[in-house]
């Protein structure tokens, strides 16, 4: 008889595991609270728009295409994904511009007209990057159950390249002079809610893995990637169970032997994989049986920022790239105020989504779905976002119309959708809303992050963002991995995808 695995969450983690385990002749079934699949990784449905709910960015794809391949399927059977060049528009206080591409040539021909000086540097760093990436990937790459996993010939060849001691700001400060440029090669730390002048100096990979590997759309948005794992896990037999909220994890001893939902119908199983994210699962469905994750422990956890999200649909075209950052003045000290102060900003740093330009299946013919996103503090904080979010949403128009094309956006709003830090908490269940899970700092990385074998109870397993190795879509497919990997292990003591000296993604 084949073994009943229960998934909580079809966000992109719940789905990518229940793929690999269907693979392997699993019986598995996953419960969403939502009446459709995706998660953070969904869609809305806006009248005759269509927006992605949080990612845009598609980096990795290889990681993607490795999930479905070892899932027995070809992701290009179910999606087209298409490279983006340039990668992004980006924009500074002071009016000055830069667009990177995936082409090194023209990307250092843009380092020579908007960065003087800058190229022959960009080229070293290029050059050591490869070198600490092809260390660094690998330790991701496996799970950290054990102290002892440190002590792993692969981690340790990789130590002396995360260079511990440094921030990513003060990495970069060995390579380049101009401020602008190194902030062009270290914002990219708002993917997972950070400040640069915090996060570890390992996190400056994520701009040579864009620079290298690009930056892909998926044609109907990045949310087309979690329908086609729903559509997999269908046709391998597994079962999604929509508007079927979870209540709690069952347990006989130490051991967890099922899930009961909201409605109080309980279902048995062998294993239980959560999904839904970390902190509100521990806090939720565990309830007084923890001892590591109690609530005063994932108080003092540090979390990642939240973030302010304006979904327009508007009915005209802008002529400005598909992705596009818009530098406030001040950065830093805002970037500072939303991870240390707490004070929300719309002039820190504000993303817009164009991705009419690209794609055509988003709006009708003239019309585009426009994504607007800053990063504030989380609800660590007291703000109330319901009486600012007016406010707030006013003077985030007003940056776009002072930096950028989008001047008169207001007369052409047809469809209109906001979400504050207290959305994220409220519909998604995002403990803080902080969106990008618990911080990426060393000390809640590795071993130090929650394991994907649970540390609190047997027999069941975490993936998603709020495990290792954290928080983007790459790292959400390593996770899955690993997590089938342990519960194949445990279960039938053989492995599947090795870990320790064979690359398995
Ligand atoms: C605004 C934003 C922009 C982002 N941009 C990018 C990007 O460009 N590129 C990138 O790679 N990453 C990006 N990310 C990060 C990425 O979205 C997340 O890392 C990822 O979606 C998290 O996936 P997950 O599977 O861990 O959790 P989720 O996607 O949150 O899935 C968890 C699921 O559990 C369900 N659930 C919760 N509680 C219950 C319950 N009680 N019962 C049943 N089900 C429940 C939820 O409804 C949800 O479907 C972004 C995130 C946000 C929010």
């Amino acid at each position: 008889m084949k073994k009943k695995i229960a998934i909580i969450g079809a966000g992109p983690g719940g789905l990518a595991s229940a793929m690999l385990l269907l693979s392997m002749d699993y019986d598995v079934a996953i419960y969403e609270k939502e009446a459709a699949v995706g998660g953070r990784t969904g869609r809305f449905l806006l009248g005759d728009y269509i927006f992605d709910i949080g990612p845009t960015f598609l980096m990795l794809p290889q990681y993607m295409e490795e999930i479905f391949r070892l899932s027995g399927k070809n992701i290009h059977d179910y999606v087209e994904i298409t490279p983006l060049d340039p990668l992004y528009k980006l924009r500074f206080a002071d009016g000055t511009e830069f667009f990177p591409s995936p082409d090194m040539n023209k990307t250092l021909a843009e380092i020579k007209r908007a960065f003087p000086g800058e190229a022959e540097n960009y080229l070293k760093l290029r050059h050591d990057e490869q070198y600490r990436f092809n260390r660094i990937e690998q330790c991701f790459k496996r799970p950290y159950d054990s102290f002892f996993d440190f002590l792993r010939p692969v981690f340790l060849e990789a130590l002396p390249q995360m260079d511990i001691h440094n921030s990513l700001q003060g990495r970069l400060e060995k390579y380049f002079t101009n401020e602008k440029m190194r902030l062009a090669m270290t914002f990219q730390t708002k993917y997972i809610g950070m400040s640069p002048w915090r996060a570890p100096s390992a996190y400056s990979l994520i701009s040579f893995i864009e620079h290298k590997w690009g930056i892909h759309h998926v044609t109907g948005g990045l949310n087309q990637l979690t329908l086609a794992m729903a559509k997999v896990v269908e046709e391998y037999g597994g079962k999604i169970h929509t508007s079927a909220k979870v209540k709690g994890i069952l347990t006989r001893g130490k051991q967890a032997t099922g899930i009961v939902l909201e409605d109080g119908r309980e279902i048995d199983a062998d294993y239980v994989i959560i999904n839904a994210d970390f902190s509100y699962a521990m806090s939720n469905f565990l309830k007084d049986r923890r001892k590591k994750y109690t609530d005063a422990d994932l108080k003092r956890r540090e979390y990642s920022c939240s973030t302010f999200m304006l979904y327009l649909g508007v009915n005209k075209q802008y002529n400005i790239p598909h992705h596009n950052l818009i530098f406030g003045e001040h950065f830093k000290a805002y970037m500072d105020e939303i991870t240390m102060t707490r004070q929300p900003s719309p002039a820190s740093l504000v993303y817009i989504h164009n991705p009419a330009v690209t794609d055509t299946t988003l709006a009708p013919k003239g019309k585009s779905p426009i994504y607007i996103l800053v990063p504030v503090p989380n609800n660590k904080t007291s703000i109330d976002w319901d009486k600012l979010k007016p406010e707030f949403r006013r003077q985030v128009l007003d940056f776009v119309a002072a930096n950028t094309e989008i001047k008169d956006i207001e007369q052409y709003i047809e469809e209109e959708k906001m979400i504050t830090p207290q959305d994220w908490q409220r519909d998604f269940n995002v403990y803080n809303g902080a969106v990008f899970n618990l911080n990426h700092d060393l000390n809640q990385m590795f071993y130090f992050r929650p394991h994907n074998r649970s540390e609190e109870l047997a027999n069941c397993y975490i993936a998603g963002g709020g495990t290792h190795p954290g928080s983007g879509l790459p790292n959400l497919c390593i996770s899955s991995v690993i997590t089938a990997e342990l519960l194949i292990r445990d279960d039938t003591g053989n492995h599947r995808w090795s870990f320790d000296n064979k690359i398995y993604l």
